[in-house]
């Protein structure tokens, strides 16, 4: 039986598993859990919302809801002009590379039937979140590897390209004089691109593509890529999703994180402060390392939240666009 099904006869035969935990005497932690699953008529309208300042990529996926398509197929054409941009250094074609001068990318797609796909340590191909959509859509797989990933995408009609850009090149170049690996904090402020959309359905997608961290180790994956670290999406709950210092987002699984703070009850926002204060309590160095999130739920509230300030956020709504700067844990930029 599919997952969704299997959770909405559950909260049909929810009244008498309620009763019968009364007697129990467990009642309110059923009933927490139930009344986090939003009923049928609730349906919020379209949105979506992004990590940083990413107008082309916000008004992309809204223009692909407002044809009346799915969260997920907003999600893709919003993450790929992120992807094309040569300007965005973090992102697909122009990333960043690794210290070895290799443009690595990690990518990762999830449905709101809690479907996912995933590519990481892809090499020469523009859109990893396409590819991720075809792992997910294509094969029995959900997360598929470097030249295994790369072979599959070519078998699915992608084309091979150099994805170094002359000016990432040049920068690289440049590092490599001096080889000195330290993350910079809110790296030209538009990094990771995590995607979270609602549709006209009221059905959550998510997504997430990135170059990863610049010049990291050869062969280094991040958060991105992984379910439950760079993306989360349940669609009877929320969504989350990551960007900065993938390692700490994996070693407290951030966005599954998030998700089930909302289940238990907590508003976006407040899951995604529980979650940046997870790691700065589980990491004294949090001081030299960013992390953002951002979350929707199932009525289509957001929250978003970092360590350093300086992260932003992107939403589009039907009454507009708006790109703010979301509260941060250290209060002024270190
Ligand atoms: N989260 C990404 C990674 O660790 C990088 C970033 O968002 O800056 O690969």
């Amino acid at each position: 039986m599919k997952r969704r099904k299997f959770i909405q006869n559950t909260s049909l035969g929810s009244l008498g598993v309620v009763a019968g935990a009364t007697a129990l005497g467990c009642k309110s932690e059923v009933e927490k859990d139930t009344s986090m699953i939003a009923s049928k008529e609730q349906k919020p309208a379209p949105m979506v919302i992004a990590t940083w300042d990413v107008p082309n990529a916000v008004n992309k996926a809204w223009e692909t809801l407002q044809e009346n398509k799915s969260a997920i197929d907003a999600i893709e054409a919003g993450c790929r002009v992120e992807e094309a941009d040569a300007k965005n250094q973090s992102v697909g074609y122009g990333g960043r590379p690794d210290r070895d001068g290799n443009v690595t990318l990690d990518a990762c797609i999830m449905n709101s039937e809690g479907d996912y796909g995933s590519v990481v340590y892809l090499q020469g191909i523009k859109h990893p979140i396409s590819v991720a959509r075809k792992v997910m859509e294509e094969t029995p797989h959900v997360l598929m590897a470097g030249a295994g990933a790369q072979q599959f995408a070519l078998e699915q009609g992608f084309e091979k390209e150099n994805l170094l850009t002359e000016q990432s090149k040049k920068e690289w170049e440049e590092w490599t004089k001096t080889s000195n690996y330290e993350p910079v904090i809110n790296i030209e402020n538009h990094d990771t691109i995590g995607m979270l959309a609602i549709d006209k359905d009221g059905n959550i997608s998510g997504g997430c593509t990135t170059s990863g961290l610049a010049y990291k180790m050869a062969g280094r994956v991040g958060d991105s890529p992984i379910i439950g670290s760079g993306l989360f999406v349940d669609n009877e709950i929320g969504a989350a999703t990551a960007t900065g210092m993938g390692e700490e987002v994996l070693k407290t699984v951030g966005s599954f994180l998030i998700v089930e703070l909302m289940r238990q009850g907590r508003s976006p926002q407040e899951a995604c402060e529980e979650a940046v204060e997870r790691i700065v309590t589980k990491n004294p160095n949090y001081k030299d390392f960013q992390v953002g999130y951002i979350a929707v739920n199932k009525n289509g509230e957001t929250g978003a939240y970092s360590i350093h300030p300086g992260f932003v956020a992107s939403e589009y709504r039907e009454t507009g666009k708006n790109t703010y700067a979301p509260g941060s844990f250290l209060k002024n930029a270190e």
